[in-house]
């Protein structure tokens, strides 16, 4: 691994006010955006949506590959929302004994591929708040089973590969009202929240609206006709640095940013080299 960054290259302070601002102000645009889109001109015209536009997203600060420093400086300033990716680095970041000292109300979403034989790992997170990225059956149900232990139920999205690339996770599209169903009919333990998507890398936002993020609109739309649920029940994980703007605008709730917070992240390719 490359070594990280020193701290401080960038000002965290500065990272997350400036994002906070970007927010409130695409918040601003929803319900505006004028698109030439069948799909999302028939979405956004629902009206059960418009009552959405009112839903400010949550933020959620990547702070994968970053120290614990930074964490707690992000925390300083009132971020609370925290996600990595990698279950050990997770471990290890949730049981820091600063965090844990200085941290109490920190929520920590598990954002990254959920392996099979990680989620005994996984499940003793503390203050684990929700995973982001349920993507089959066995792995629901086996995540199911683990957390019966519990009282409460763990809070899950189901993460939905809309790009349909294949070195991404997630069920397809033709999938997940039945994933979904399963998640809410025969896991007692688990929570349906939302949907998650992570979308193709790269994609130009002056192209018109990101077709991943449409594609997730779609999903919630089907999902909730399918299996009665109401819009504001569902929520939309989507959205990263380079686009968590246009995110907002098309609806997303729960947007997951790192770079933009924490500065520049070596690409997982450059790591690997
Ligand atoms: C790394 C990562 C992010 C944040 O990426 P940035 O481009 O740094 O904002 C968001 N979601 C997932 C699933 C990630 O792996």
């Amino acid at each position: 691994m490359l070594k990280p960054s020193t701290m401080s290259e960038i000002d965290i302070r500065q990272g997350l006010k400036l994002v906070l601002a970007k927010i409130e102000q695409a918040c601003s645009k929803r319900n505006k955006v004028k698109i030439n889109c069948e799909v999302i001109v028939v979405v956004l015209k629902e009206s059960r949506f418009q009552e959405l536009s009112v839903v400010e997203p949550r933020l959620v600060a990547v702070s994968k590959t970053k120290p614990v420093e930074a964490i707690l400086e992000a925390y300083n300033e009132g971020q609370r929302n925290f996600g990595e990716n990698y279950v050990q680095e997770l471990e290890e970041k949730a049981n820091n004994k600063l965090i844990l000292e200085k941290c109490k109300e920190i929520k920590w979403h598990f954002i990254g591929h959920l392996q099979g034989n990680k989620i005994n790992k996984v499940i003793s997170i503390p203050n684990l708040y929700i995973i982001e990225t349920i993507d089959s059956k066995k792995k629901a149900k086996k995540l199911n089973n683990s957390w019966a232990q519990f009282d409460s139920k763990i809070r899950t999205f189901v993460q939905v590969n809309t790009s349909g690339e294949k070195e991404k996770s997630g069920v397809s599209p033709d999938e997940v009202i039945e994933m979904v169903k399963f998640v809410k009919d025969d896991c007692p333990s688990l929570q349906f929240n939302g949907l998650m998507t992570i979308g193709q890398y790269g994609y130009n936002p002056d192209d018109g609206p990101n077709p991943d993020f449409l594609k997730l609109v779609k999903c919630r739309e089907d999902v909730c006709k399918a299996l009665n649920l109401s819009l504001k029940d569902v929520e939309l994980s989507m959205g990263m640095s380079d686009d968590y703007e246009q995110a907002i605008e098309l609806g997303s709730t729960n947007i997951r940013v790192g770079s933009a917070i924490f500065g520049y992240r070596p690409k997982k390719h450059e790591l690997e080299k």
